[in-house]
């Protein structure tokens, strides 16, 4: 079995969704396909939710019209034939009802969830009839069937493989399952979902539930590239990444793959490999266990973060403090992603900040606090590059003339970790392609 994950962008356009078909008709084997919504769907309806949230009902019904409109023209171009055309009027006007419908009623929190799912439902279902209509056998398998989180938000895997797998063996003779990325339901049995960018992660946890042989995310770049190109102009793809590597750069950043898909494919030591659906011959990126030590593999970047420095005179000599400060943050169930300690102070970084007023509150008890919002981290990744010598000298050359407020290193022997205000972020990228890897 395969996993097959296509983004946003690659099912955007009737004609990107039929080469999808055709790379999937490529792929030999059973396969499970896991599709995003249509590029700009789950940011329209992120908007459409956020107004009917404040109220502005009229703004909110103006954007369900365009959206729909959007969807109208792409089955137009979809379908070839009348009667295969008449399915897909009736799919998309069947969702539009149900946000109409959504829109009309007490929206709160839960109708918000249920009307972000609506993407990924639609995209998989207009898919599912495509194939139809080239009388390509598949099944659609519904994520709200088996992809569930508990009250922390963690999937559930072995709750999703136990429903996961009989529904998959019920249907061993189709060769082309279809599912949907992103949502899940959650410990109350609601419609949710595993966060922007979620469809990564479905692939790899369905990648995980079955023991598939291989995890594959399509998207439109040619797999990890060495450095963020919506921010440095010369960067280049990656052919080999360890799981480690992998990890370090989805977390701090690099948006190609959502923070935790690789957890999962790495449990079960399942390959990830990154592929582009405009360009399919490109190699890509192949992630597995495997690695060789190297230099500088790659650098991404983690906005929105926030630092924290508790200066406490208490902590002089005292063991137990940062117990004490852990717990603030374990309460608040906000994850740290940066320490430093000095003997008086420590230094920390959040990047999830629905808390923080609280937090702020009870850290006072240890002593002063000072905040410092809108910083980035920026991370180095290589395997092992912790071992070689002068790495840091490397860096923090490249680093000259840009001021950094934290670091983090030793932590893993893959990365380095430097904190420092956002508006930095671009020089750095820069700087440190320029330093690692040659390229100006
Ligand atoms: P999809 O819709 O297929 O999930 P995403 O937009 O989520 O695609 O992810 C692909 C994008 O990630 C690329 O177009 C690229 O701009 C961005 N990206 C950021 N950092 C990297 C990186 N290091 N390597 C490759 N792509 C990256
Ligand atoms: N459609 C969702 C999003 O835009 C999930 C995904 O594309 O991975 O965040
Ligand atoms: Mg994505």
């Amino acid at each position: 079995m395969i996993v097959l994950k296509f983004g946003g962008t690659s099912v955007g356009r009737p004609e990107r969704l039929k080469k999808v078909a055709e790379l999937v008709l490529a792929t030999p084997g059973k396969k499970i396909v896991v599709l995003s919504a249509l590029s700009g769907t789950t940011n329209a309806l992120v908007s459409i939710g956020d107004n009917l949230m404040a109220g502005n009902i009229d703004k909110a019904e103006s954007e369900i019209a365009s959206l729909e409109k959007h969807y109208h023209a792409y089955i137009k171009d979809l379908f070839t034939g009348e009667a295969s055309h008449a399915i897909g009027e009736e799919i998309v006007s069947r969702y539009f009802i149900l946000m109409r419908l959504l829109a009309a009623g007490q929206f709160d929190d839960k109708s918000y969830r249920e009307l972000l799912a609506q993407g990924e439902l639609i995209s998989t279902e207009l898919f599912y009839q495509y194939l139809q209509e080239r009388k390509i056998s598949s099944r659609l398998l519904p994520a709200l069937h088996f992809m569930s989180i508990d009250e922390n938000e963690e999937p559930e895997l072995e709750k999703i493989s136990g429903r996961l797998k009989p529904l998959v063996d019920s249907m061993n003779t189709i060769e082309i399952l279809i599912t949907q990325g992103y949502i899940c339901r959650n410990h109350r049995n609601e419609i949710d979902n595993l966060k922007r960018g979620g469809s990564d992660y479905t692939a790899s946890l369905i990648g995980a539930a079955v023991h598939a042989e291989e995890v594959q995310i399509w998207t439109d770049i040619d797999g990890m590239h060495n450095n963020d190109p919506r921010i440095v102009k010369k960067t280049f793809p990656i052919s080999q990444l360890t799981f480690d590597e992998a990890s370090e750069l989805a977390y701090f950043g690099a948006k190609i793959l959502h923070p935790s898909t690789i957890v999962p494919a790495q449990k079960y030591n399942i390959p990830v490999r990154l592929k582009n659906t405009m360009d399919e011959k490109a190699p890509g990126t192949l992630i597995t266990e495997k690695g060789t030590q190297g230099s500088f593999k790659a650098i991404a970047a983690k906005d929105n973060i926030t630092a924290i420095k508790i200066k406490s005179s208490r902590m002089l000599m005292a063991y137990g403090f940062l117990r004490r400060v852990f717990e603030v943050f374990e309460h608040h169930k906000t994850p740290i992603d940066m320490i430093a300690t000095s003997e008086v102070a420590v230094s920390l970084t959040i990047d999830n900040q629905a808390h923080l007023p609280s937090i702020e509150t009870e850290l006072k008890k240890f002593g002063s606090i000072e905040v410092d919002k809108d910083q980035t981290i920026i991370c180095i990744v290589g395997n092992r590059i912790m071992d070689k010598e002068g790495v840091l000298t490397e860096i923090f050359k490249s680093l000259a003339s840009i001021p950094v407020r934290m670091v983090s290193c030793g932590g893993s022997a893959n990365n380095v970790s430097v904190l420092i205000d956002k508006q930095y972020k671009e020089k750095a990228l820069n700087a440190l392609n320029e330093g690692l890897f040659a390229l100006k």
